[in-house]
């Protein structure tokens, strides 16, 4: 480590203790900035990475409300306004029972360099609550949404700070969510992406963190020559992201063998098709059922249930070609990056954020494997949350073919920034180093022309 990437790493930990994710965002980052630096040291007379490490503005307020039996419940709201040089805050909000300000932080962060790898104006947040809407019936979940939203009301709006969902935050959370805003601010308008289609959603937006994936992955395979077709497929998680990289690997004649969630993961080595995946979303989406259920509908498949006692997650350790890590973070940790490896993984498209550990990531660019980092890979999601603004504003509504066509382009213009960045900076095939360079260079160069701010 150099002495520039150890003085802003001992800043970072001093002024942000107990925060391990942010911590390992922001070294990740900076390990690869090094790089930058040596070549551009404006940047560093202007203290652009110390500025850039600081979020703009925290918010964390009480959220109370009451279930269903008239008891008070109350919870820890939060919204993180991390960087708005190029464009509002935006970023998804997370409820989930892990949820705190360091993994905000590292979210945020991590949203600031993917949103600028877009090519479009937002800036970077998140933002949630430890609120857990997992069996809570749905008006708990419509109280605790309309009590989050009137405190949250008052720092966004479709200028300043769009929310999107994330972890725990899909169409039922984001109309409730919707309802409220509009309710209190007496104002119709583009605060929230994700909007069900008939009050100002956007086709493909559902689909589009995990299409934008696998239209990753399919760029880094076209480096070598190939395609998806045919290509055994590794998905973990059985949410929004899973189901429509599934979709979308089935539709280029892949196949996905695996899915999970929080209690474990099936294995269906005939493949989980359209019939199959229909199955899970109804299970997971309507029903709001746990994976284990597939083994009832489907006898070609196994469950195994999570056990915290291993040494590694089993889901990674079957024979495939390709993986899409597509829960959450460090759900990847070394020993299932070197399992990947021994079992012929040799495309790693992460959909979830951060969901491989440091030493799974050097153990895949030491491999040179297909390695698309989820600031890259899973830009799809916030691209096409922009595009949602972009309808917006012009009040009206592209079809499903112009948004999936610009996800697309989209997704190929990231890839080759990636891949670009990390040639010029002498690290060719490294799309580490070239998602966090060219996500940087943009926000940097902004902040530069943009003064002391
Ligand atoms: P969902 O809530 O729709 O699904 C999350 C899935 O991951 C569920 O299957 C869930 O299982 C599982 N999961 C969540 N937490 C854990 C955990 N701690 N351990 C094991 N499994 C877990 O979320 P999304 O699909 O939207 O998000 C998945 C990932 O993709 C996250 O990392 C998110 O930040 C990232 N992402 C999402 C975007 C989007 O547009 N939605 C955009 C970009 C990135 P269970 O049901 O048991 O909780």
């Amino acid at each position: 480590m150099s002495e520039f990437v150890n003085q802003i790493m001992d800043l970072v930990k001093a002024k942000n203790p107990a925060e391990p994710e942010f911590h390992q965002a922001v070294q990740e980052v900076v390990d690869s900035l090094d790089l930058v630096i040596e070549r551009h040291p404006e940047y560093r007379t202007a203290k652009v990475i110390e500025r850039i490490v600081e979020p703009e503005r925290v918010m964390m307020f009480r959220v109370p409300w009451l279930d269903d039996q008239g008891d008070v419940q109350v919870n820890r709201g939060f919204r993180i306004e991390m960087n708005s040089a190029i464009g509002p805050y935006k970023g998804g909000l997370r409820f989930h029972p892990s949820v705190n300000l360091g993994i905000l932080k590292f979210l945020a962060f991590e949203q600031v360099f993917k949103n600028s790898l877009t090519t479009l104006p937002m800036g970077g947040g998140k933002g949630g609550s430890d609120f857990d809407p997992k069996g809570k019936s749905d008006n708990e979940v419509m109280r605790f949404c309309q009590s989050f939203m009137t405190e949250l009301q008052r720092h966004i709006g479709p200028n300043t700070d769009v929310p999107a969902g994330d972890i725990g935050v899909g169409g039922r959370e984001i109309g409730f969510l919707f309802g409220q805003y509009k309710r209190v601010r007496n104002e119709f308008t583009g605060v929230l992406t994700g909007k069900g289609l008939a009050w100002g959603g956007s086709l493909i937006r559902p689909e589009a963190t995990g299409y934008g994936a696998v239209y990753f992955a399919a760029e880094m395979l076209a480096t070598r020559g190939e395609t998806l077709e045919g290509k055994t497929c590794l998905v973990s998680g059985s949410g929004n992201v899973a189901q429509y990289t599934t979709e979308k690997i089935n539709e280029l004649g892949g196949k996905v063998v695996t899915l999970s969630d929080s209690s474990g993961y099936i294995y269906d080595p005939d493949g989980i098709g359209t019939e199959k995946l229909a199955f899970v979303m109804d299970l997971k989406n309507v029903r709001r059922g746990r994976i284990k259920e597939y083994t009832d509908k489907f006898k070609s498949a196994t469950y195994t249930a999570l056990d915290n006692s291993l040494d590694h997650n089993p889901l990674w350790n079957h024979k495939a070609d390709c993986a899409f890590p597509s829960a959450t973070q460090n759900e990847v940790n070394a020993v299932d990056a070197g399992n990947l490896l021994s079992n012929g993984v040799y495309v790693v498209s992460e959909g979830a954020n951060m969901p491989t550990v440091p030493d799974g990531v050097e153990k895949f660019i030491e491999a040179k494997i297909l390695y698309g980092p989820g600031k890259a890979a899973n830009a799809g999601g916030v691209a096409v949350s922009g595009l949602e603004m972009s309808q917006n504003s012009l009040r009206l509504s592209w079809t499903r073919e112009e948004v999936d066509g610009r996800l697309q382009g989209i997704m190929k213009s990231i890839h080759k920034s990636c891949y670009d960045a990390a040639e010029r900076f002498g690290t060719p095939g490294n799309y580490v180093n070239g998602a966090n360079i060219a996500g940087f260079l943009k926000v940097a160069d902004t902040m530069l022309d943009q003064g002391v701010v």
